[in-house]
C-alpha cells in the first residue's frame, strides 16, 4: 500500500509552527484589560499557583500556563497566578522554564 507509506511520512514530519521564544515580540495584552484580567483571576483564586502562598495584588503576575511563545492561548483559561515575592519569585523562575533554560 504505497499510499499508506506517504501519510505516514507526512504525520511524522508535521513541523513545528512556533518561531524562536522572543520575550520582547510576545502579544501580550497590555494596559486597562490586562489590570482587569488580573483582578478576575486572582479573585477567583488569590494563591500563588506554584508554591500556594497568598498573594496580594502587587505580589504577583499573571502567568501562562501554557506560555505563549510555547504556543499558549492568550485566554483567562490559560493563565495563573504566580507570585513575585522573593525568595520564591514563582513567576521569575517559570519564565526561565518557558525559555528553556534552568535556574
Ligand atoms: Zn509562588
Amino acid at each position: 500500500m504505497p499510499r499508506l507509506r506517504t501519510l505516514g511520512n507526512r504525520v511524522a514530519m508535521a513541523p513545528s509552527r512556533q518561531p524562536a521564544p522572543q520575550r520582547s515580540s510576545d502579544r501580550r495584552m497590555t494596559g486597562r484589560a490586562l489590570q482587569e484580567r488580573r483582578l478576575r483571576i486572582w479573585s477567583r483564586d488569590p494563591h500563588c499557583a506554584a508554591c500556594g502562598r497568598l498573594v496580594a495584588m502587587h505580589e504577583f503576575e499573571l502567568d501562562h500556563i501554557v506560555a505563549l511563545t510555547n504556543g499558549g492561548a492568550d485566554m483567562d483559561e490559560n493563565c495563573q497566578v504566580l507570585c513575585i515575592v522573593e525568595p520564591d519569585a514563582c513567576h521569575r523562575r517559570k519564565t526561565q522554564a518557558d525559555l528553556g533554560r534552568s535556574t
